[in-house]
């Protein structure tokens, strides 16, 4: 029974420290601000009692003292309760008050601290806050007060003074006021500046110009909330350093319409690239019953996807039943799930589809073959195999299922810049679960079988990949990402 204060990072989720993470899949409770990043609480407990203390229907902040209240309550019922915020919670989180209010009321807490946007943002935008030479110390300022009025806490002559970087939190909309303070109190007007909005997100934005010119700057290039400024020498590394906003796909939005058991490592290698990615997993798949047949009546095993290597070892009860079969799968995913569990394929052919492993399968001596693979799937293969004198059993071991899409996922995924297709299955589904409307991006499909399945149903892919695999699919967005 204790309260965590944590922090959640500025909003990249790899941000999130091991004992954030730790202790928020065991939490009973989580109230959690507006700013943090949603991927945090998917890691929660199925049950857990999940409080929005951010905004209140979308609208105003929840007010300090119901929060406080509710943490009070929340501690006092015996719970582990994770308070998660922003960036760090003692950085104008309000941490430090809800921890004199835990205090008094004689709960014990924790505090877990976080990534502080103005550390993370400055440097996802290649701005180191200190630098030899150029600044040697670094103040954090909120920048919500306005240095007009009498009563403002901060002295603007005394930070206009301060011997380094200026990194002001909450100042956007008074970025014309803050800059004017300053200079007035000394600062110079050509001194190097920036702001950073939504740092450390795949949407970040930069901008960089004297500090005499920032708002200006900032205003043309429509710069929102949350954000950072910058003052000080060190924004002029980040014409030479940046690298977050440099990678390939940095900005644009790309939806993977794999099952959901396959989409996330594709997610991720898009997310590595600098895309923001929408997973609209429009396809679920769902195990079939199987009897099994006797396997050592076999001499070859045909694996046509990484699922029906999963289904597989789910029916068989003991590695070694496959010991006397040759085995050939369909392309090199299902290729690495097969070595993931310890088996070599015999044979992977070179053109990833039905009729490759039908080639690749030329002057193999085989007599019967089993085929395990989705319900629905091609007959190339198993009609080919009969057609050469093979007596073949097609086992189904698993069928793809509609899933709809989340609130919100199908808007996303039809307003994103790239729309990927790895199957033909996941095509249909996509377009099943978007009632057929066409998204605006560009369509890419990662083969010939794909993209047929696509103009059947009235929609011509824009791309397709030149090799079908995942790193085919990935390929062909970033060569059509570099020509536009
Ligand atoms: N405790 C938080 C700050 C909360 S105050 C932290 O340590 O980061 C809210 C302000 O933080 C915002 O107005 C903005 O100035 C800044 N901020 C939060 N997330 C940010 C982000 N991803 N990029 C830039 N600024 C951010």
């Amino acid at each position: 029974m204790t309260v965590y204060l944590v922090g959640a990072g500025p909003g990249d989720p790899g941000l999130l420290t091991v004992r954030g993470l730790e202790l928020i899949r065991s939490a009973d409770v989580i109230l959690h601000d507006k700013l943090i990043p949603w991927e945090a609480l998917r890691e929660a407990r199925a049950d857990a009692e999940l409080i929005d203390v951010g905004k209140i229907g979308g609208g105003k902040q929840v007010p300090q003292d119901v929060t406080n209240a509710l943490l009070v309550e929340k501690g006092q019922e015996g719970k582990d309760v994770v308070r998660l915020k922003g960036g760090d919670p003692f950085v104008f989180g309000r941490g430090g008050e809800e921890a004199q209010v835990l205090r008094a009321a004689g709960i014990p807490f924790e505090v877990v601290p976080g990534v502080t946007s103005g550390i993370a943002g400055p440097a996802y935008a290649g701005i180191p806050v200190t630098q030899r030479h150029v600044s040697a110390a670094v103040a954090f300022v909120t920048g919500h007060e306005d240095p007009s009025k009498p009563d403002t806490m901060l002295d603007w002559a005394a930070l206009a003074a301060f011997p380094g970087t200026l990194a002001l939190y909450m100042g956007v909309k008074a970025l014309p006021r803050i800059a004017s303070a300053l200079i007035e109190h000394g600062r110079h007007a050509d001194e190097p500046a920036a702001v950073v909005q939504r740092g450390t997100l795949p949407d970040q934005r930069t901008v960089t110009a004297p500090l005499g010119e920032l708002p200006d700057v900032a205003k043309a290039a429509g710069i929102k909330a949350p954000a950072i400024i910058i003052v000080g020498g060190v924004a002029d590394l980040h014409d030479e350093i940046a690298w977050f906003e440099d990678r390939p796909l940095a900005g644009k939005t790309v939806v993977v319409t794999r099952a959901k058991a396959q989409a996330s490592a594709l997610a991720d290698r898009f997310r590595a690239l600098g895309a923001a990615v929408i997973e609209a997993p429009a396809i679920g798949i769902s195990p079939l019953p199987v009897d099994l047949p006797d396997l050592s009546s076999f001499d070859l095993l045909c694996l046509t996807s990484p699922n029906a290597v999963a289904r597989l070892f789910e029916l068989i009860r003991d590695a070694r039943d496959l010991a006397g079969l040759k085995i050939a799968v369909i392309g090199p995913g299902t290729a690495s799930a097969l070595r993931d569990r310890g088996i070599e394929p015999d044979i992977v052919p070179e053109r990833f589809v039905g009729e490759g492993l039908l080639e690749a399968l030329e002057g193999v001596d085989v007599r019967r073959a089993l085929i395990a693979r989705a319900r629905d799937a091609r007959d190339v293969l198993p009609d080919g195999l009969r057609a050469r004198g093979v007596e073949v059993e097609v086992l189904t071991t698993y069928e793809a299922v509609a899933e709809p899409l989340r609130d919100g996922v199908r808007e996303a995924a039809l307003e994103a810049d790239y729309v990927t297709f790895a199957s033909g299955s996941s095509g249909r589904y996509f377009f099943d679960a978007v009632d057929g409307a066409r998204p605006q991006g560009r369509i890419v499909t990662i083969g010939p079988t794909t993209s047929g399945v696509l103009r059947d149903l009235g929609v011509e892919p824009d791309v397709e990949a030149e090799v079908q695999t995942p790193d085919g699919l990935i390929a062909a967005v970033l060569a059509d990402a570099a020509q536009r």
